[in-house]
């Protein structure tokens, strides 16, 4: 039976309002209960085989089979991931005397000043992985891949690469070549933001400790709690964008027991209805993440309403993640640290972002790199070598293989974030080259931008956003530079 198309947007578009206010509702503190599986059953039909197949043979948009696909896989694999959710949410460490949740141990080990101590603690936390967590992974990963042939595809990456118009292949030699070009240069620029931060150079650093290294609780100082929202407001209100009069966005900064601690984003109609959500704390991380959101926001909520469905909620995220960089990246921008602020010498806090961010792409680089090899493969036995010498290759410290499966992301998203780095790096060169340094207190810069954002993630993608920003291809040798230099 041939699809109705219309329908099927319209449909889709109830299901993602539905699901994303009940996600703004439950993480805002707003409402205890997180209802979801009701939704996914009144609208099963948008999930279903036939629903896939027939957007294929009526020829739809990538992006709507890819939303279909997706969500197929999810609804086949439901009751396989509520387990694993439910394990992992059970799961606990034993840490001086007293039992801590499983996920909760991150953090304190990001916090822990005591390198022996991180060490001991991932220690218990991968050994759980291994032992609760990775059996059913494993599980899950035949699934996916047996649902992919059972769709039509010849594998994963081909669905993959097929649907989001990425050729992952081409991507991954370009990041290979990444990883090559900054091989000789990593530690020098690395291991002196080690030492200041952690005390540790390459020599003595484990795994264990590269969360206390980004985490740097020296460098939140700078970053009170009551300037996180006005330097948001103010920044916007430099780029010609009166936040509080928005319409279609909603800045909820309201003190809730049950607010989640992290601030995002909820789209729940684009454009006109998108919620940034925070829960003022202050350090440096609370900043990058409101910023990040913001980058969201602003986008969603300067789409145009006459595109289509999905180019107003579908397509390539390495669009909107490319913007959310942008805006985070202003929270390393000297000149905005110094004017939005006042922090007279930003140095530390710049070199800072700049070695994080080299050991992030390097991790992604490798993690691509792997991810293609898992899901390439006729089969994932031994994999979880390949995977530690990868990653401990790129980043230079020795990787434990317990997080083989829980460290990859579904749909290769790690492939939307190595793009929007780059699409955020050549943005943010045209932004200088137009407007200058300071550019986020033109308003002229405010209008460029929201020609961008007017335009969503549709059929164009990724490249679209870069023609528009006078670039020709995605090149990963901006980034090189970009580490080099540092603006
Ligand atoms: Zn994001």
């Amino acid at each position: 039976m041939a699809i109705d198309l219309t329908a099927y947007r319209r449909e889709a578009e109830e299901f993602l309002e539905s699901l994303d206010r009940e996600y703004y509702l439950h993480f805002s503190g707003q409402q205890d209960d997180f209802e979801i599986e009701p939704i996914y059953d009144r609208h099963a039909g948008l999930f279903a085989r036939g629903a896939v197949d027939g957007l294929r043979e009526a020829g739809a948009a990538p992006a709507l089979v890819e939303f279909a696909a997706h969500g197929h896989l999810g609804r086949e694999t439901k009751a396989g991931s509520a387990e694993l959710a439910r394990r992992e949410a059970a799961l606990e460490v034993e840490w001086d005397g007293e039992r801590i949740p499983f996920r909760s141990a991150a953090v304190v080990q990001a916090n822990e000043p005591d390198p022996d101590r991180r060490a001991e603690l991932e220690g218990a936390r991968n050994a759980l992985t291994e032992s609760e967590l990775n059996p059913l992974l494993r599980e899950l990963f035949e699934s996916s891949r047996t649902l992919t042939k059972d769709l039509g595809w010849s594998s994963y990456v081909s669905m993959c690469e097929e649907l989001s118009g990425i050729d992952l292949g081409a991507l991954e030699a370009q990041t290979t070549a990444f990883l090559e070009a900054t091989e000789e240069g990593y530690e020098e620029l690395v291991e002196p933001q080690l030492r200041r931060q952690i005390g540790l150079g390459f020599s003595d650093l484990r795994r264990s400790d590269l969360a206390a290294f980004f985490r740097a609780p020296s460098l939140d100082a700078g970053f009170p709690r009551e300037r996180l929202a006005p330097s948001l407001i103010e920044t916007l209100g430099g780029m010609g964008i009166d936040v509080a009069s928005q319409p279609g966005v909603t800045i909820d900064m309201e003190r809730r027991p049950k607010k989640s601690p992290r601030a995002f984003c909820a789209a729940v109609r684009v454009p006109d209805e998108v919620y940034l959500v925070i829960a003022p704390v202050g350090g440096r991380e609370d900043f990058a993440a409101l910023f990040h959101e913001a980058g969201h926001t602003e986008h969603y909520a300067h789409v145009d309403r006459e595109l289509p469905f999905e180019d107003r909620y579908l397509g390539d995220n390495s669009v909107t993640e490319g913007f959310a960089f942008l805006f985070e990246h202003l929270v390393s921008n000297p000149e905005w640290l110094r004017r939005r602020l006042g922090i007279e010498d930003p140095t530390a806090i710049v070199e800072h972002a700049r070695a994080s961010k080299l050991v992030f792409l390097r991790r992604y680089a490798a993690k691509l790199a792997y991810e293609l090899e898992l899901h390439g493969g006729s089969s994932a036995d031994g994999l979880e070598k390949a995977y530690a010498r990868r990653l401990s290759d790129a980043v230079h410290v020795e990787w434990p293989s317990s997080s083989w499966l829980t460290d990859v992301d579904p749909f290769f998203y790690a492939s939307r974030y190595l793009r929007a780095w780059a699409l955020e790096t050549h943005t943010r060169a045209a932004m200088r080259e137009r407007f200058g340094p300071e550019w986020f207190e033109d308003p002229e810069a405010g209008a460029f931008l929201r020609d961008l954002w007017r335009r969503g993630q549709g059929s164009g993608g990724g490249e679209e956003i870069l023609d528009a920003v006078g670039g020709s291809e995605l090149d990963f040798r901006v980034l090189l530079d970009d580490v080099a230099e540092g603006h």
